[in-house]
């Protein structure tokens, strides 16, 4: 079959099935374009984008500022390598430093990547500057984490999909509950090897937890009483996701070492970062990291412009009211129907709890019953479905949402 050829959506899925690697199990659509909130699939029929690609997309589909950005630069140079300086790279250093108040930025193109890094930053750290004896050094991590999908990630993940048959792990962390300040607190006073404590401020993938009010501002005293640092994956829920820039902001945390990634390029092309201070960030010498594609001058005149956008059209600000207002409209609901019982979230990344077990597909039948009423968005975690749309949505298509998804779950209660 001539692979430039208009295809249906059932040819395009059986394409993926036959000559793709079975990664994935995704929902039934075939996208072909996008604009703002909006993706359409090939068949022509419109959706709202209820995902934002796990909120790589907050700038909404296809900004024309971020679009543009990619287009020009992609038309003067794309690659060098840092075996060369670039024009592009020093200026979005020094905008994505000054900010975010950091000294220096360390280019990398996932989050995954990105995480890795930080690990690797965290290490040096431990052993040139805290002084942790030559390969002692533990990363305390919490249980139901998600930092990305490489063979030192998910050695400390729980998740046994993500782990299973891919041993052996590599060593070197320490699992506690998630929003358990006594189990930090014990860890750190009884090991005195750490190193430190990798966090994310929100936990998306595991279902969208958010942790007690003051759980990271505590955290991150108790690291700086113990000299540990404090990082923060902000992969998902930095980028004015939740409300404010980072998430850690609602607390007014500053972490040691804070990993972006995802919106960080407004979905257009992989760009990731990790940011720290010169007394961190100075363990990194040359040849001691680096990555072939990070730093190019594309990732940086796209980073740039994605940052610019989520200021010049207030994005923070407006996820913060749709997403109070989406809660709201929520719960005014849920007493009303037995199939939901919560829903949960800060700004616009939030979650609704199916009324069914872990291992029930009523979750993903919902998704399929969301998509024919045009709203695209996917379970996590079984009986969990997280709804993140791009922060570009205006409060009138955030209340045509909400009446999409309550009539969806209506029809399907019946
Ligand atoms: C998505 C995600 C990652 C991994 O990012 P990739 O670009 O998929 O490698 C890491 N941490 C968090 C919190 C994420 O949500």
């Amino acid at each position: 079959m001539a692979v430039l050829e208009h295809l249906t959506s059932q040819q395009a899925i059986d394409l993926e099935n036959k000559h793709g690697a079975h990664n994935y199990h995704p929902l039934p659509v075939v996208l072909s374009r996008g604009e703002g909130v909006y993706v359409w699939d090939v068949e022509g029929k419109k959706y709202y984008d209820f995902l934002s690609a796990y909120s790589a997309v907050n700038q909404g589909h296809c900004h024309p500022k971020i679009v543009g950005a990619m287009v020009d630069q992609s038309k003067t140079l794309t690659l060098t390598s840092r075996a060369f300086y670039n024009d592009k790279l020093g200026a979005y250093e020094e905008y994505v430093t000054s900010l975010f108040g950091f000294d220096k930025l360390l280019p990398m193109n996932t989050g995954a990547e990105a995480v890795e890094t930080a690990v690797k930053i965290c290490r040096r750290w431990a052993y040139q500057k805290k002084g942790i004896p030559e390969n002692q050094a533990k990363i305390v991590v919490c249980e139901n984490n998600f930092h990305g999908r490489t063979t030192t990630i998910i050695s400390f993940s729980n998740d046994p999909v993500a782990r299973n048959d891919y041993g052996p792990f590599t060593d070197g962390f320490i699992k506690i509950e998630y929003d358990n300040l006594q189990a930090l607190e014990q860890v750190l006073e009884t090991n005195k090897d750490i190193a430190g404590f990798l966090v994310e401020p929100i936990q998306g993938e595991a279902g969208v937890y958010v942790p007690t009010e003051g759980y990271l501002r505590a955290a991150r005293e108790l690291c700086a009483k113990h000299n540990v640092l404090f990082i923060a994956d902000e992969v998902q829920t930095g980028i004015a996701r939740t409300g404010r820039m980072l998430a850690v902001d609602h607390e007014n945390v500053k972490p040691d070492v804070l990993v972006l990634g995802k919106a960080l390029s407004g979905g257009a092309y992989p760009v990731s970062a990790v940011l720290a201070n010169d007394e961190i960030m100075d363990v990194i010498t040359p040849g001691s990291h680096g990555s072939t594609f990070g730093g190019n001058p594309v990732a940086a005149a796209v980073g740039i412009a994605a940052l610019e956008v989520v200021q010049e059209e207030q994005l923070a600000e407006n996820a913060m009211e749709l997403g109070i207002l989406f809660r709201e409209e929520l719960n005014k609901f849920i007493p009303t129907c037995d199939l939901v019982t919560k829903v949960r979230g800060k700004g616009l990344l939030n979650a609704i709890l199916i009324n069914d077990t872990e291992d029930s597909d009523t979750a993903w039948n919902i998704c399929l019953a969301l998509r024919d009423n045009g709203l695209l968005a996917k379970p996590t975690h079984g009986n969990i479905i997280r709804f993140a749309p791009p922060l570009v949505m205006n409060q009138e298509q955030l209340m045509d949402c909400v009446s999409i998804i309550i009539k969806t779950l209506q029809e399907f209660e019946k």
